[in-house]
């Protein structure tokens, strides 16, 4: 189970400069000499020799290898998953504390452990293994994972389409204890419903937390909820606007609003299940007017072929967003698209606010929470961005 097996691979000049650079992922097109053996750990050289250290190989990916040590010697034994782990844990003390008991405990390349993403809900864990090199360490990760955190429950969440590309199955599997159908997350003096089974991502997005609390604190009047879900933006609004409109094309997540709403003795939250795209469109030709609205939307750029038409999905909807604000009133706008980075999404709602004709005031950049770290030479770690923005008189 532990240990790296013989026959090293050999990564090409370009490869190692990368991994020397700080990303981890070596591609196919850059393993000149692929290991013997199965998915596992491997040592890995230049073409000269030059150890590089030891990489997650998986056979059938278009990312190969990826590196987890910079020492050749090392053995990826149940002290080493342990205490990269509780390294990663450590990463987060002071993140669940009073005011929230969930966070993500793991996330992947940018602590240090790639393709691995672990979820606390509360007293229980919701886990992702990405890659077949991964894979093969599942049992000195749950246990580590199970001893660090004294968990409840384990609950594996692999039912997504990269672990197709790994020649992994897709499944939905209890690793450890049990897990319920929900969990109670409290976030900010919020509460809501997470559905490790059935949710979307790991049960609940994680990664809005702060710009949740950050838009509800200067949230009022009639606010809006774009792309709600399960409504967690909703109840962040719903706790000072007067009236909250929380709109989603699921009735599902719709149904868990209304849930969540209840839970929170909230009688100002009203669902609405429709196309934002529409919905937008429609408020607008009505002359609606609104204090607050948050738009989240689910990524809209999935890979560099679809990087235009996002820029001019998410030009439309923030372009109407802006039309619907009342003087002085507030968006939060978001994009969770990695393909969309920071400088770009900058430069759309620049767009969207020229085409809006409203003055736009840009009052802070949001990025990812502490618990979802941001490397700087791996810019897949780094995918949410947001704008607090308000309305010129
Ligand atoms: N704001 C949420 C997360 C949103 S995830 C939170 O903080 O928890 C994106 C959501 O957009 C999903 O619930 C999905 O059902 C919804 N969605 C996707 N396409 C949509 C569309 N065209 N119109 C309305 N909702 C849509």
């Amino acid at each position: 189970m532990s240990g790296t097996h013989d026959g090293a691979a050999v990564v090409s000049a370009r490869g190692a400069r990368r991994w020397l650079g700080g990303h981890p992922w070596i591609f196919k097109s850059d393993v000149v000499r692929a290991p013997q053996g199965p998915a596992g750990a491997v040592r890995a050289t230049d073409p000269n020799g030059r150890p590089l250290g030891v990489a997650l190989w998986s056979p059938t990916s278009e990312i190969s290898l990826r590196f987890v040590s910079t020492r050749p010697d090392v053995a990826l034994d149940d002290a080493w998953w342990r205490a990269r782990i509780g390294a990663a844990i450590a990463r987060r003390a002071g993140i669940l504390d009073a005011r929230t008991n969930a966070c993500r405990l793991v996330h992947g390349e940018g602590d240090g452990l790639p393709s691995l993403v672990v979820d606390r809900f509360d007293r229980w864990l919701v886990v992702q293994l990405l890659s077949a090199g991964l894979e093969t360490f599942r049992a000195p990760i749950v246990a580590a994972l199970a001893d660090l955190t004294g968990a409840e429950g384990i609950l594996a969440r692999n039912d997504v389409s990269v672990r197709g590309r790994e020649g992994l199955s897709r499944d939905v599997e209890t690793l450890a204890g049990a897990v319920p159908e929900t969990v109670e997350v409290l976030e900010h003096g919020v509460r809501y419903l997470a559905a490790p089974h059935s949710g979307q991502k790991t049960g609940a997005f994680l990664d809005q937390r702060e710009a949740r609390a950050l838009v509800g604190a200067v949230a009022r009047g009639r606010a809006l909820d774009l792309f709600s879900y399960h409504g967690s933006f909703a109840l962040h609004l719903a706790a000072r606007a007067e009236q909250v409109r929380a709109v989603d094309s699921s009735a599902a997540a719709l149904a868990r609003a209304a849930e969540n709403a209840a839970l929170n003795g909230r009688t100002n939250i009203e669902c609405v299940e429709a196309d934002a795209f529409d919905f937008l469109r429609d408020e607008e030709r009505a002359g609606a007017r609104y204090e607050t609205v948050v738009l989240d939307p689910p990524a809209f750029a999935k890979n560099r072929a679809s990087i235009a038409g996002a820029l001019r999905g998410y030009r439309d909807i923030n372009r109407r967003a802006m039309r619907l604000l009342a003087p002085g009133g507030f968006l939060y706008t978001a994009s969770c698209s990695y393909h969309v980075g920071k400088d770009a999404f900058l430069a759309m709602l620049a767009d969207a606010a020229a085409e809006s004709g409203r003055r736009m005031i840009l009052r802070a950049i949001t990025g990812q929470p502490a618990d979802h770290p941001e490397v700087l030479t791996i810019p897949e770690t780094g995918y949410l961005k947001g704008a607090l923005l308000e309305a010129g008189e």
